[in-house]
């Protein structure tokens, strides 16, 4: 157990009956922010709710445990995504079902309700809304709401769907107005309220700095406004060093927001979000862009993200790209971790920054992504493991208590050097070159392509610019892959939204697919481009087979396409579940497609792909780390800088 939840059990109880807040005054903010589709509006609106949270607190104990809560529930989980089953996303089969019990309406009217509307949380409200009522049902709180669905989605085993039936019963007999609306889209894990994680931090920021300035009423002094920026700064490195609510909230209250980030620093068993890489094109461009600084080229690895924790207990974690917890999926990495602490005795505690790749241990080669993709998932048996894997470590952000991620890269790789001892086969380091002749670099290249790997990775190796910076897409961390270098700089990983009929050779099959982007502002997946290219028959077969149980009746209210036109609608809608790796030759704008119309100011063009190609499914991508629409503008405007 990590200190900051046995800190929230203790004090819950005692907070809660202090000052409650009502699940009506979220759901009001809900409401509003659906309706709203500004996103300053919307910062404004969240903000100002949770900065009264903040002001009605009695004390503080009283407005942090409402506001971890009230944070929580407009992201849709109970929790940090770094710990398990802490994640709402109930199926509608079990949703309907509660529906139909607890409101005494017929099943079938009530599925029927539901394919029209497309929207489970407006057929809850209507039929709520119909149903005669007695007596008036005591408000529904917060904290009862956050409690019950915690238990939701923590209840497992035989009779855990008739307990959670249950529960939903019991709250959804609770419900007045339009809280029956947002509680099955809670339970549902789709909101539909524009506002992403990212605004989330941003409104919690805005909300401190208000709070912080005395009035909880923002002026437009200088003063102020620098307060705001800073805020929204801290809370940010906060976030990506530290991605727990409650630790960030707690600190926010006891140190201010304008020292946070200070107090919520890199820890062993919490995962950092990873530093991330721009694309580019060529040599040139990445001389252009690092200039005289020196900077260092490591292969570019095919494989999965790790970062790999080694705790003072002794234990070991292994985090994905997106924190997620992978280490039951990586039993065959335990004994590899207890024999580097064998080797060196010193290490009490570290953080690795790591490609987890498939390796062949009879020709003692890489093995590309597509054979790591097929090792099982779940309950991982080390001695089914069919496929083994090398880490190949390229940083170190933490050692012995200390996290080292505001040091240089070459310092960095001091410690790697002087402390991580490398494993043949199991745990290397990446392959390095610390030239900037372009002649090296053409030839490093070369040779990693040889040697199975995508490209390189160019980072900067001295100064401040080197500093480890969590989550940041860096330009002084550049990838440069061999395939891309005539296209747009990289592949994208795009949302496979919709279907269409094949037909010809592909009858039986979908043809075709309709793809987004993820805009990370407000939470909405905006169509890009459709594609038909690079799929063989088999591919298609097997698509067909998984996306087939994702059909929808209806576009999900997250999808953004052009409404008014069916050209630009697909034969079939999906769940968003799957993120294809797409290859293009460049971007575009179209009327059709709206990848990115809102940072245009327009809503009514927006970016479109010309020759999208498969390349594979990304697995280790959930559909909120697909390529942002932010990314795709940005790539939209170099590549018009480039044809100028
Ligand atoms: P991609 O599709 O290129 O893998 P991505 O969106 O997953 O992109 P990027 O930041 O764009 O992530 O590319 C960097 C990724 O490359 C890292 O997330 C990491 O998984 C992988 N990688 C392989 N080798 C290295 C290396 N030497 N240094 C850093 N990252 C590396």
């Amino acid at each position: 157990q990590i200190d900051h939840e046995v800190h929230r059990t203790e004090n819950s109880s005692k907070i809660i009956a202090n000052k409650p807040v009502q699940y009506a005054a979220l759901c009001d903010v809900f409401e509003k922010l659906e309706e709203e589709t500004g996103r300053l509006k919307n910062l404004a609106i969240a903000s100002e709710f949770f900065c009264d949270i903040l002001k009605r607190g009695v004390n503080q104990d009283v407005a942090e445990q409402n506001l971890i809560e009230v944070t929580y529930l407009m992201i849709n989980r109970l929790g940090p995504d770094y710990e398990p089953d802490l994640e709402l996303g109930l199926g509608e089969t079990l949703l309907l079902k509660a529906l139909a019990q607890s409101t005494g309406r017929e099943l079938r009217h009530i599925k029927d309700d539901y394919h029209k509307a497309g929207d489970i949380g407006k057929v809850a409200q209507i039929s709520r809304s119909r149903q005669p009522i007695m007596f008036k049902p005591k408000p529904l709180t917060i904290h009862q709401v956050f409690q019950n669905l915690a238990e939701v989605a923590k209840s497992t085993g035989n009779s855990s769907q008739s307990r959670k039936i249950g529960i939903i019963n019991r709250m959804l007999a609770a419900c007045a107005g339009q809280e029956a609306k947002f509680l099955m889209r809670s339970l549902e894990g789709k909101l539909r309220i524009n506002f992403g994680e990212k605004s989330v931090l941003v409104a919690l920021a805005k909300a401190f700095a208000e709070f912080e300035c005395g009035t909880g009423n923002h002026s437009e002094s200088e003063a102020d406004l620098n307060a705001l920026v800073r805020a929204q700064d801290q809370i940010k490195e906060a976030f990506a060093q530290t991605p727990n609510y409650e630790m960030i909230i707690h600190n926010c209250l006891k140190y201010g927001v304008g020292h946070v980030a200070e107090h919520c620093t890199l820890k062993p068993g919490i995962p950092v979000k990873p530093m991330l890489a721009k694309p580019t094109k060529s040599i040139t461009e990445i001389m252009d862009t690092l200039q005289d600084r020196k900077f260092t080229c490591e292969y570019k690895y095919d494989g999965e993200r790790a970062q790999v924790h080694l705790l003072p207990d002794g234990s070991m974690r292994v985090y994905s790209r997106n924190s997620e917890n992978m280490t039951e999926r990586y039993p065959d990495l335990i004994p590899v971790i207890d024999e580097l602490r064998a080797k060196n005795p010193e290490i009490r505690s570290l953080i690795l920054d790591s490609e987890c790749v498939a390796w062949n241990l009879e020709s003692h080669e890489i093995l590309p992504f597509q054979i790591l993709a097929t090792r099982k998932r779940k309950e991982v048996q080390e001695k089914d493991i069919k496929v083994r894997v090398c880490l190949f470590v390229f940083d170190v952000l933490y050692f012995n208590g200390e996290s080292i991620i505001q040091k240089p890269l070459n310092e960095r790789r001091e410690y790697l050097d002087k402390h991580v001892i490398e494993i043949p086969e199991k745990l290397q380091f990446a392959t390095r070159l610390d030239s900037t002749s372009v002649d090296e670099m053409s030839a490093f290249l070369d040779q990693s392509v040889h040697d199975s790997c995508e490209g390189l990775m160019i980072k900067a190796l001295f100064g401040k610019e080197s500093h480890y910076e969590p989550s940041k897409r860096s330009k002084y961390w550049l990838k440069l892959k061999k395939d891309y270098l005539e296209g747009v700089g990289d592949s994208l990983d795009l949302v496979v939204i919709g279907g269409y009929i094949g037909k010809g050779k592909r009858t039986g099959w979908y043809g075709g697919f309709l793809l987004a982007s993820y805009n990370q502002d407000t939470g909405e997946y905006e169509s890009i481009c459709k594609i038909g290219t690079g799929f063989s028959e088999e591919l298609l077969a097997s698509l067909t087979e998984q996306l087939k149980p994702k059909e929808t009746p209806k576009p999900k209210p997250s999808y953004v396409y052009d409404k008014d036109n069916s050209n630009a609608e697909p034969d079939v809608w999906f769940e968003p579940s799957m993120v294809f790796e797409v290859k293009v030759a460049d971007l575009t704008t179209s009327p059709l497609y709206k990848s990115g119309a809102s940072y245009f100011g327009n809503r009514d063009k927006g970016i479109s792909l010309r020759f999208p190609r498969f390349i594979q499914i990304r697995t280790d991508k959930a559909t909120e780390d697909a390529t942002s629409s932010e990314q795709i503008v940005e790539m939209y405007e170099s590549q018009a800088v480039v044809q100028s």
